[in-house]
């Protein structure tokens, strides 16, 4: 009977297992997580509620080389709603992003763990794979032979959830190298003092992304205040593009459906309406009244003026202000916050139509440690479920 260990009992992982015991039923897999219970991250996904795919597949979505992802993105094992409607789970869709439809994060990695789990397969949690060595037959996997190992053990981001980076030692210990890690998909720690006071706020905006004055990139939808950072989706998903800038800076249209003339021509009709208003009562209309005051701020507005003391000359700098709200970016806010890594084991050296390395026979890599990411909206999950399936099915194929 051939053995297989599988590296990281996470979303990849245990998709594997369950592929590999498909496709050969006589294996017997032994599956190591050095925590202390399976799929941490998992849970944790969604805001809990685990967001595992996307109606959208197309590859803008997704970082890497472009071959490789669209490789695996038009395999078979790329029908992620349908590979768990097999496991039980019906889903839901909320704006093309899928979710279990019991909107639960633990019912994925139930579903997970009831297919990967059966009397051929042994989990071993709280056991930390330190040492893989390539054998003339196989592997020696902290000591122990397998005839085929999937190493999957993620990247770096939130080592809180189990995947701390330890794993792309022991593929380059097989042979692989690895480009520069990043954070990704993480909030922007933000210079300006002024806008300390602006924790907790939310609004709607256009972000712009720009490094020495240059365009890198542009998001709509809901930003957030954090404590002296800035995050919400269409940060999160610019993120990954300050690395190697310099001299980042964030320019927010807070008022990305509206004209700069429709909102100058609002404001005047306010404060034509109110004159003896105070200026902070009209802005209040348009936006979050925090951000408002910071607007105020740096227009040199006090909040009381009112409104028939204000000239045009002001109006203009605070549209301007609403249309273009500049702030500087110190960095990304780093690993332990990210939802994942930008960067991983080159994908040139692994098969995209098997996920075998072609630096080690018998080795599979899959998920999070390769050299892929994607946006937010499910699609760093659908890679890893893919690459895991693909991994898993290959694994068993080549260990019949
Ligand atoms: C807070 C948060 C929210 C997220 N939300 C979403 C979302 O809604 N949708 C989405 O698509 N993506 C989301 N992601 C990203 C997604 O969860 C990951 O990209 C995905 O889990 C990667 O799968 P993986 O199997 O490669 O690695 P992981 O899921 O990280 O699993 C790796 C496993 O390997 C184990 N391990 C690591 N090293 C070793 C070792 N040396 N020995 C033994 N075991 C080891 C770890 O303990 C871990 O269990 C989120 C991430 C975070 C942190």
């Amino acid at each position: 009977m051939k053995k297989l260990a599988i590296i990281g009992a996470g979303a990849s992982g245990l998709c594997a297992a369950i592929e590999a015991q498909k496709a050969n039923p006589d294996l017997k897999i032994t599956i190591f997580d050095r925590m202390q219970k399976c799929g941490k991250k998992i849970l944790a996904t969604g805001n809990g509620r685990c967001n595992f795919t996307n109606n959208d597949l197309s590859l803008k979505h997704f970082y890497g080389e472009n071959e490789f992802l669209k490789s695996i993105l038009s395999s078979e094992f790329s029908d992620i709603k349908a590979f768990f409607k097999n496991l039980g789970v019906l889903s839901y869709e909320e704006d093309g992003r899928i979710y279990p439809r019991s909107q639960q994060a633990s019912t994925i990695k139930e579903a997970l763990l009831k297919g990967a789990q059966n009397e051929k397969t042994t989990i071993k949690t709280e056991f930390r794979i330190s040492d893989i060595k390539k054998s003339k037959n196989g592997f020696t996997v902290n000591g122990e032979f397998f005839d085929g190992v999937i190493l999957c053990g993620g990247g770096k981001a939130s080592s809180v959830h189990g995947s701390d980076g330890s794993c792309y030692k022991l593929a380059e210990e097989l042979g692989h190298s690895l480009t520069s890690l990043y954070p990704a998909l993480c909030g922007l720690v933000i210079s300006d003092k002024d806008l300390n006071l602006l924790k907790g706020v939310r609004a709607e905006a256009l972000v712009r992304l720009y490094s020495d004055n240059m365009l890198s990139g542009s998001e709509a939808g809901e930003i957030q205040f954090t404590d002296k950072a800035i995050s919400g989706i269409p940060v999160m998903n610019l993120s990954h593009l300050c690395e190697s800038k310099r001299s980042l800076k964030i320019n927010l249209d807070l008022c990305p459906e509206i004209t700069e003339k429709a909102l100058f021509n609002h404001l005047k009709q306010g404060i034509n309406s109110f004159p003896d208003a105070e200026f902070e009562a009209i802005l209040n209309g348009i936006v979050n009244l925090k951000l408002g005051f910071a607007v105020m701020n740096r227009s040199g507005i006090k909040p009381q003026s009112k409104c028939k003391a204000l000239k045009s000359a002001q109006l203009n700098e605070v549209v301007k202000l609403l249309k273009c709200f500049e702030i500087n970016i110190k960095s990304p806010k780093g690993f332990e916050s990210a939802q994942v890594t930008k960067g991983g084991i080159k994908t040139n050296e692994v098969s995209p139509l098997t996920m075998m390395s072609k630096k080690a026979e018998g080795l599979f890599l899959c998920g999070e440690i390769l050299d892929i990411h994607g946006d937010c909206g499910g699609y760093n999950l659908h890679l890893a479920f893919t690459t895991g399936r693909i991994a898993g099915y290959s694994a068993g194929k080549f260990l019949k």
